[in-house]
């Protein structure tokens, strides 16, 4: 891209370069095309487009769930085409939290159980497990809950238990597919007010796939994608009303939503 980047100190995490995916079947499907895309350190990065662009293929791509066509990746200076399948899960666990919209936490488990899992998964020390459970729990609002089974959380609950479970490893990468679909939006002001706090305290990274204009708003930085295809991207300013309204404007000239004439931001 020609134009200079803002931010040539900061370290480049996720580089895509002419990525292309596609998916043989009874008919081949190109589901991301030549897509150039990069986040550098502690960017806060929204991915937009109409359903069935590509998104969720491009943060399977950068989650090294699925492996590229074409083109290459590299995640933390690592290209992950380059791992064994042994390295490629350690490289996952120790570098990326997930964070889905259908939140599958165990339901049988407690909050504290559901948060400890990855950890006891990788031999980490109980003294520390405490101390990272202390931690994470305070970060998110989820000390008073951490008894609580997880069928008994409110959806706002659920999605926080399930961000904790993602950090609670430190990754340097969040990758989060609509985290905020399924939930009212009290719980959904509270999760982006969370993630917000996580990118800016911990500069951890976050990709966050999202419908959500106003989702998108809490970001740095909207790539839209239409067809697999870069479309646009836009960089927040000043007020985050403004940007959202810009963000709107992409949108219409994007088609595939409707309706953006009655969303306000709260
Ligand atoms: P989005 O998340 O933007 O809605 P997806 O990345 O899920 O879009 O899908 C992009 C396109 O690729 C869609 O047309 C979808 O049907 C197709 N696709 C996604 N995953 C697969 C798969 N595993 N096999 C075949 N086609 C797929
Ligand atoms: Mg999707």
């Amino acid at each position: 891209m020609g134009n200079q980047r803002r931010v040539i100190t900061l370290d480049k995490i996720v580089d895509l370069k002419e990525v292309t995916k596609i998916y043989e079947g009874k008919v081949m499907h190109r589901a991301v095309n030549r897509l150039d895309f990069e986040a550098m350190e502690g960017e806060f990065v929204a991915v937009m487009g109409p359903s069935g662009s590509g998104k969720t293929t491009l943060l399977n791509l950068i989650s090294t769930i699925d492996l590229p066509t074409y083109g290459r990746i590299t995640i933390n200076n690592i290209e992950p085409e380059s791992l064994s399948q042994n390295d490629l899960a350690l490289f996952r666990r120790r570098n990326l939290g997930f964070v889905f919209q259908d939140i599958n936490l165990l339901q049988m488990l407690t909050v504290e159980e559901n948060l400890v899992l990855p950890l006891t998964l990788d031999g980490v020390p109980l003294n520390e497990m405490e101390k990272r459970v202390a931690k994470v729990s305070q970060q998110l609002g989820l000390s008073d809950i951490l008894d609580k089974r997880s069928d008994e959380l409110s959806g706002g609950q659920a999605q926080r238990t399930a961000i904790g479970r993602a950090l609670i490893h430190k990754p340097k990468i969040i990758l989060a597919d609509e985290p905020t679909g399924n939930l009212d939006s009290k719980s959904a002001k509270d999760v982006l007010e969370l993630l917000s706090r996580i990118n800016a305290t911990e500069r951890t990274t976050i990709i966050m796939v999202t419908h959500d204009p106003i989702a998108a708003s809490y970001c740095d930085r909207v790539l839209f994608i239409k067809d697999g295809e870069f479309f646009n991207e836009i960089y927040k300013d000043e007020r985050r009303q403004t940007f959202f309204q810009r963000i709107l404007n992409v949108l219409s000239l994007l088609g595939g939503h409707h309706d953006l004439s009655s969303i306000r931001l709260p």
